[in-house]
């Protein structure tokens, strides 16, 4: 049995030759490695395609099956007291928001829900607000806009 190195692409694998038969022995670490590599980019590729992140870090907010429809609709545009136009998507969940400050009842944009504001648990970028009621109804509204 004759053992020889050939160099495929720029990778070095062991070859054996057995009569006329050609074995690879092994696989040079380069090799696996770089497999292994695009193994794991893809990997972490879907995971980011997956989450819903916070447009300034990055953060993981939340997942695209966890779009509510609230008054029949996922996406809601309103105008707050000072005439800014903000686009709201509704989740029934998102982890990477924190919630701060007290539950306000009053300028609330849906009915029958108290609002606090909602913040990126990483760059605390304000990113929408948690709705919920008294009796235990709750969802977070998010600005499409701070969102990737
Ligand atoms: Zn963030």
């Amino acid at each position: 049995m004759n053992v020889f190195q050939i160099a495929d692409g720029k990778n070095n694998s062991l070859w054996g030759k057995f009569g006329e038969i050609e074995y690879k022995l092994f696989v040079s670490d380069t090799d696996k490695k770089s497999k292994k590599d695009t193994k794991d980019k893809n990997k972490e590729k879907e995971e980011n395609e997956k989450y819903i992140l916070c447009g300034h870090c990055k953060n993981k907010i939340t997942l695209p099956v966890y779009k509510k429809k609230i008054h029949e609709s996922h996406e809601h545009t309103f105008l707050n007291p000072s005439g800014q136009v903000f686009n709201i998507g509704c989740f029934e969940k998102a982890d990477g928001c924190i919630s701060v400050g007290e539950s306000i009842r009053e300028w609330t944009w849906f009915y029958g829900y108290s609002w606090q504001v909602s913040l990126c648990g990483q760059c605390l970028k304000h990113l929408g607000w948690y709705y919920s009621t008294k009796l235990g109804q709750s969802f977070f509204g998010l600005i499409l806009d701070t969102l990737i």
